[in-house]
């Protein structure tokens, strides 16, 4: 049984993609780690990377060379300041040369050294192989594997060693929903309480408070500057960002100048229901713009997904409650975060092993359980919240046009996110004892529906939207 922290779930890394950038960019970092516990760091003379399967069809949209070669450079996603991005990659390719770690200087050509391999290898989608010459003309190589969420694995066998080491450190180990609704029960405490009892096993409450405001700055950031940026996004669908225009129509002559004046102006706003729609609209397609520009987001649970649970937290301040403080948002990322590991344990987080429905629906499940407990539901009734997001997802395919991170991911966040608020408004109202279909039986269903999903639909860019639309055409 896997034992998964909230701060695994919420990461904070780089669009566009938490299994095509943020994964493969820490796995070059891992790689780099283990030559060196191996002493053979000093000793490499050229590398080369092969992605395999999802990472090579979909790889270039995705900005994975990008990725691997920051990663390879040494830099660390949550800190490397993004707008060098551009600086680094140019260095690289107009040169031939890399710095690994930024320590050691080789030759390094791109088009040459990062081979994308439609093949692909047996584990998972997402394989990718690290190759190095040392100067004595010995080969190493190891094959590291992206498993959704910006999780990186290099075999299954070490990676349950891993899994069980920090499993054994959890008061309450949950693998289901049931056994976290027992928790509660037996415990009298709501899910972030029980989650926030875990968390504490790991770091103290002050390391906790610290780490989950820094996620939530960098998800209140993205959807600011989301929804102060126009234009258009790179990567030659002429995509046109727009939070911005709908943030202008939507605040009107409300004045203010950084992100927490923002929220003060929002709840000054005159807001029916359209204005809501339009807001949580906002929210998410902000964030996601950020992601699609390779900007900096909180992976939740995944990049492609990044915008749906900012956009409810942000819905839930700014229209339910005007006195929501860190507390709640406390409350809603343990949460969100407990219940998207119960989907990982459970089904899958990756869009190469299940579509859509492993990202948006996921997202969606996680904010609808979460804004339940903020709104005062009973720990049943957040999990019922969570089931019929879950359930109005299954059999979302993942097929973006071009293989960027952008149509029809950035609007899905959108859907996803209204999906969750209507979701928990309707757990609310109902009696969880008498819901037909528990949580654990629709992450089983959505399992069974990810097997069963031909290839062409799980981030592949071979089926979909993805094929009935050209590049050409945008
Ligand atoms: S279609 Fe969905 S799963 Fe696929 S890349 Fe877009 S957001 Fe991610």
């Amino acid at each position: 049984m896997e034992s998964i922290s909230v701060f695994d779930m919420l990461k904070i890394g780089v669009g566009p993609s938490s299994s095509h950038t943020l994964g493969p960019w820490r796995a070059a970092l891992r790689w780099i780690e283990e030559l060196k516990e191996k002493k053979q760091f000093e000793e490499v003379a050229e590398i080369s990377v092969d992605l395999y399967g999802s990472l090579s069809l979909t790889g270039k949209g995705h900005a994975t060379d990008i990725a691997v070669m920051l990663g390879l450079s040494g830099f660390d996603p949550v800190t490397f300041p993004i707008e060098n991005i551009e600086k680094e990659i140019d260095f690289i390719t107009s040169e031939n040369k890399l710095k690994l770690n930024g320590e050691l200087e080789i030759p390094f050509i791109p088009k040459q050294n990062i081979i994308f391999n439609r093949k692909f290898l047996e584990f998972h989608p997402n394989g990718m192989t690290f190759r190095a010459t040392l100067k004595n003309g010995s080969k190493k190589s190891s094959s590291y594997y992206s498993i959704g969420g910006g999780f990186t694995v290099k075999e299954e066998r070490k990676r349950k060693k891993i899994k069980l080491a920090k499993f054994a450190q959890f008061p309450f180990p949950i693998e289901k929903g049931t056994e976290l609704l027992a928790y509660c029960k037996a415990e009298g405490k709501s899910i972030s309480e029980i989650v926030l009892e875990n968390e504490k096993s790991l770091r103290s409450e002050a390391e906790i408070n610290d780490g989950l405001k820094k996620i939530w700055h960098v998800m209140l950031d993205s959807m600011y500057v989301g929804a102060h940026t126009e234009g258009i996004l790179p990567g030659g669908l002429n995509v046109t960002r727009r939070a911005f225009e709908m943030n202008k129509n939507l605040i009107g002559d409300h004045k203010y100048t950084n992100a927490e004046e923002w929220i003060a102006a929002i709840r000054n706003t005159e807001v029916k229901f359209r204005q809501i729609l339009k807001w949580v609209s906002c929210f998410a397609l902000a964030v996601n713009e950020v992601n699609a520009s390779l900007g900096r987001v909180v992976t939740a649970p995944t990049n492609g997904s990044a915008g749906v649970i900012p956009a409810v937290m942000m819905y839930y301040m700014v229209i339910e409650n005007h006195d929501a403080n860190f507390e709640d948002v406390r409350k809603f990322l343990l949460t969100s975060g407990e219940i998207g590991s119960i989907f990982k344990k459970g089904s899958t987080i990756s869009a190469a092993m299940g579509g859509c429905q492993a990202e948006i629906g996921v997202s969606s499940s996680m904010a609808a359980g979460a804004l339940c407990e903020l709104m005062g539901g009973t720990p049943e009734q957040c999990l019922m919240a969570s089931e019929i997001a879950m359930e109005h997802h299954l059999g979302m395919t993942c097929d973006p046009i071009a293989g960027l991170v952008q149509i029809p991911c950035i609007e899905r966040n959108a859907m996803g996110a209204i999906k969750a608020i209507n979701a928990c408004e309707m757990a609310l109202d109902s009696d969880p004892s008498k819901a037909k279909v528990p949580l654990d039986k629709v992450i089983a269903t959505m399992w069974e529906t990810a097997k069963d999903m031909t290839s062409k639909y799980k981030e592949t860019s071979e089926g979909g939207l993805a094929v009935q639309v050209n590049i050409s055409d945008c």
